[in-house]
């Protein structure tokens, strides 16, 4: 039984493939049959109906969302944009930060915690994928979920402007067989399967120009053989050596072999691999794809996390309406169905978490600023591990200690809305110079600015003469977020993306004039960095332990593979942790 891989958005399947993609399940099956097995999908025809049409075939309609309580309604994942963004979209921090940076002072000023004025089973700190995930999964216990941000989805949030619903975080994961685990407990159920569409073929873009086939060398014709060397060593891994994140016995790899794996980083594995074949183009995807996933760079990233999202890619990537907001809206709606809609509580930030004689004692500012206290039999964290330890009383000192090692940086994603059409045949565009990584991430990052450019409208195209095109530009170092938390920031990071804009236009032939508005979301410490080391010096593990019985942890930072995988994984497991703890 394989388990899912990870991974996000940089993704990989159309440099890989082109025409039907081939599952890892069917590639493990394919090599057990034979040598016939061995050979990837065809690279060379690409689907003749995308092509004659022009524009991408519609994908399917999902059918219409159920409609939710009066007060949900407005705190959907997936918003419709009513008016022009006159400032950053996304993380709104400053009530956390007021708040939970200056603990001590609040308490001094407002006095102890109210004692508890309701009690639930189950209290869920965060309504982000995972913190929903569990939700829906549990929903016959009417979970409690308390969510700081006034729309559930975390990083997982869309919009939706001219019918075309686009992702402002959280784009894509990777395809699954009918039978695998996610596809039985969560895609199928959710509907996610009917409405997703599976994307073919990506270019990256070099000199300027659109170039299809990456790994048949199409940006280096000369050194052909060197991509195709690469490619080999990563179906290699993919077939024989896959490392399982989130890990558990019975995966590919046995622990010490992860952990092996973990001690190095991705430059230091493909070095070895690949020696003198490793062509700079080869270098630079990879060191992209670690800044626009991992939000690190190549010389940082544990090789275990990066192969556990990249070569997991060769599964085939699908998509959403929304991109993975769809999916937060589907479990906000089956969830909200299901519990008392007062259970449901946007625009409530946690302040503290503490345990008491018979439960979990957890404090919460409403929406009006009033604190009270809900007493539970067990709590679950379903927020990031920087937040968990401010709100925790009784986290352990090493536990403290693991989740301070654990670190965070910065993401942009801007949606260009577009008043044209735009025919082209892709979903991600990967805008990757053609320098090899330099020394200096900083520096690097800010030459490259945009990493990779995602059509918006790919998966659900509402009216056909709009489209959106939107814009990755991750911060892989650190120091960014402070420069990003300035107010005076959004008028130059919009400005370095306006700049950078007419030059992405032109490679699909659209004229700056068409662009109606520039929406730009702000992520301030959204993805936690698989820095090499860490699984096996046992940080991970420490970090994500259940305290007592009663606090258990489900988020994407309980492992090195920031995704909705490690997600709904996480869910999975946490649920038995859950279940068994509230029936004793
Ligand atoms: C720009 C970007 C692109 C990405 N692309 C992809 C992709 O293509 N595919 C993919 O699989 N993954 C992608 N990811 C990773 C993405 O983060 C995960 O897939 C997933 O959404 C993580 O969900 P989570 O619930 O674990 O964490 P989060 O989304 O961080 O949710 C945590 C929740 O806790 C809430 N919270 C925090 N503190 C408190 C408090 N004190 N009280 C109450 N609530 C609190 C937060 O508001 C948040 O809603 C991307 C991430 C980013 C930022």
């Amino acid at each position: 039984m394989t388990k899912r891989p990870s991974p996000p958005r940089y993704h990989l399947a159309g440099l890989w493939q082109r025409g039907a993609p081939l599952t890892r399940r069917q590639l493990l099956r394919a090599s057990a049959i034979g040598a016939a097995g061995l050979a990837l999908p065809s690279c060379t025809s690409r689907a003749p109906a995308l092509v004659d049409a022009g524009l991408p075939p519609p994908a399917p309609r999902p059918p219409a969302p159920p409609a939710l309580p009066v007060d949900l309604a407005s705190c959907r994942p997936i918003a419709d944009v009513n008016a022009p963004a006159p400032s950053f979209l996304a993380d709104d921090f400053s009530r956390p930060h007021e708040v939970l940076w200056k603990l001590d002072e609040h308490f001094a000023n407002h006095g102890r915690p109210p004692p508890p004025r309701e009690q639930v089973g189950l209290v869920i700190v965060g309504g982000g994928m995972s913190g929903l995930g569990l939700a829906w999964l549990l929903r016959d216990l009417q979970p409690m979920v308390l969510e700081q941000a006034p729309r559930f989805g975390g990083n997982s949030k869309g919009e939706r402007w001219q019918g075309i619903e686009y992702s402002m975080g959280a784009a894509y994961f990777v395809d699954t067989d009918p039978d695998e685990e996610l596809r039985r407990k969560f895609y199928t159920p959710l509907g996610l399967d009917k409405a997703w569409r599976l994307v073919g073929d990506d270019p990256v873009v070099t000199s300027d120009h659109l170039q299809y086939r990456f790994w048949e060398g199409s940006t280096d014709k000369m050194r052909a053989r060197d991509f195709a060397k690469a490619k080999t060593w990563f179906i290699d891994v993919l077939r024989h050596h896959y490392p399982d994140i989130p890990w558990a016995p019975g995966g590919h790899l046995d622990e010490a072999a992860l952990a092996a794996l973990d001690s190095k980083s991705m430059k230091e594995e493909l070095e070895e691999k690949l020696g003198t074949a490793l062509h700079p183009h080869v270098a630079t995807l990879c060191d992209h794809y670690a800044w626009s996933t991992f939000l690190c760079g190549w010389g940082e990233i544990s090789a275990a996390a990066f192969l556990c999202s990249f070569v997991a890619e060769f599964d085939g990537v699908v998509v959403l309406p929304g991109g993975n907001a769809f999916a937060a809206e589907r479990l906000l709606e089956q969830t909200a169905a299901a519990v008392p809609p007062t259970n449901l509580r946007p625009s409530t930030l946690v302040i503290r978490v503490a345990q008491a004689a018979d439960g979990v004692d957890v404090t919460a500012l409403g929406p009006d600023g009033a604190p009270y206290t809900v007493r539970a039999k067990a709590c679950v964290m379903a927020c990031p591990k920087f937040v968990a330890k401010k709100l925790l009383v009784d986290l352990p000192a090493a536990q403290r200690a693991a989740m301070e090692r654990i670190k965070y940086r910065s993401y942009v994603v801007a949606n260009a809305l577009i008043e044209a059409p735009l025919n082209v045949d892709a979903y991600d565009v990967y805008l990757l110079g053609s320098a090899a990584p330099g020394a200096d991430l900083q520096a690097e990052s800010t030459r490259q600015g945009i990493t990779d450019v995602v059509l918006g409208h790919w998966a659900k195209h509402g009216d056909p003469k709009y489209s959106v095109l939107t814009l990755y530009r991750p911060y892989p170092y650190e120091g960014a977020r402070a420069a990003l938390f300035d107010p005076a920031s959004f008028a130059r990071v919009k400005a370095e993306l306006e700049a950078q804009l007419p030059g992405i236009l032109s490679l699909f032939k659209l004229k700056p004039e068409q662009v109606r508005e520039l929406r730009v979301a702000r992520w301030g410490h959204p993805i936690n960095l698989s820095l090499k080391g860490q699984i096996a010096d046992g940080t991970w593990a420490a970090a994500r332990a259940p305290i007592g019985d009663r606090v258990f942890f489900c988020e994407q930072d309980n492992w090195p593979a920031p995704c909705i995988e490690t997600s709904f994984l996480c869910a999975l497991e946490t649920e038995k942790a859950v279940r068994t703890a509230l029936s004793g």
